[in-house]
């Protein structure tokens, strides 16, 4: 059993989520897989923007709206053939006005609480992972979408929930035990016990993988990131910076 996180740059766009799909559909063929992925490269930042400019009053987050409506249609148009599109678009829609809800309720409130602003986070995790278990299933392959919501528990202090893993791990045995084929789950995303959305802080969906990894005894979590390998120097530093072919663990640390 492993577990597979996927970050933003990964899952970024159809192509990207195609390739993903791949690796993943390979290594289920040898082993039990759960995938965690992060929302759509860009999408966090997006959402934090729209509801900052819906505490300010100001009607542009509509806009950011339509960006987070686009990117996610554009996916699901080049991912799925026609007939399978409808199925897809629904529940994406939903979530997205279900967003603008939240977002007018920010706006007219003029207050962005760390417990809204989780809320509205939480939406890229939910919006990526729901187009890639439709494609996963679109493949053939079986899998099923689990809310992490379901699965990790916080205390209340929202944009940074600390895990009560006591709580926690229990639930991830038994509610990924029960799913027949790959579960897909949201990184980042948490809910307080009474079920109140919370986020493990900004960049948190490794931290995902690793508590869903430690609840299950996996083999291994693997993180995989969007890059060639590790690099002699920073490349936007050092222009002749090259992938360096082989590294022990030390050297890497
Ligand atoms: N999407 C979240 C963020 O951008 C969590 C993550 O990607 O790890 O912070
Ligand atoms: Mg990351």
């Amino acid at each position: 059993m492993k577990v597979m996180k996927f970050g933003g740059s990964s899952v970024a766009d159809a192509d990207h989520i195609r390739a993903v799909a791949g690796y993943v559909r390979e290594a289920a063929r040898t082993t039990r897989v759960v995938v965690v992925l992060s929302a759509m490269r860009d999408i966090t930042d997006l959402l934090v923007a729209a509801a900052r400019a819906a505490e300010s009053g100001s009607d542009d987050f509509r806009s950011a709206l339509d960006t987070l409506r686009t990117r996610h249609l554009e996916a699901v148009r080049s991912l799925f053939p026609p007939v399978e599109q409808a199925g897809v678009i629904t529940p994406l829609t939903l979530m997205a006005n279900e967003l603008e809800e939240v977002l007018h309720g920010v706006e007219l409130l003029r207050e962005c609480t760390h417990r809204s602003m989780d809320l509205a986070m939480s939406f890229g995790e939910r919006m990526s992972c729901a187009i890639f278990t439709a494609f996963l299933v679109s493949q053939g392959e079986r899998a099923a979408y689990v809310d992490a919501r379901e699965l990790i528990v916080t205390d209340e202090r929202f944009g940074s929930g600390a895990v009560d893993f006591a709580v926690s791990y229990p639930r991830i045995v038994s509610r990924l035990g029960a799913v027949q084929g790959i579960p897909v789950v949201p990184g980042f995303i948490a809910a307080t016990p009474k079920g109140v959305t919370t986020t493990l802080g900004r960049n948190g969906s490794d931290y995902t993988a690793s508590i869903v990894g430690a609840g299950l005894g996996a083999e291994s979590i693997e993180i995989w990131t969007d890059v060639d390998g590790v690099l002699s120097a920073d490349p936007r530093v050092v222009p002749g910076a090259f992938v360096i072919p082989s590294i022990s663990f030390e050297e890497a640390m």
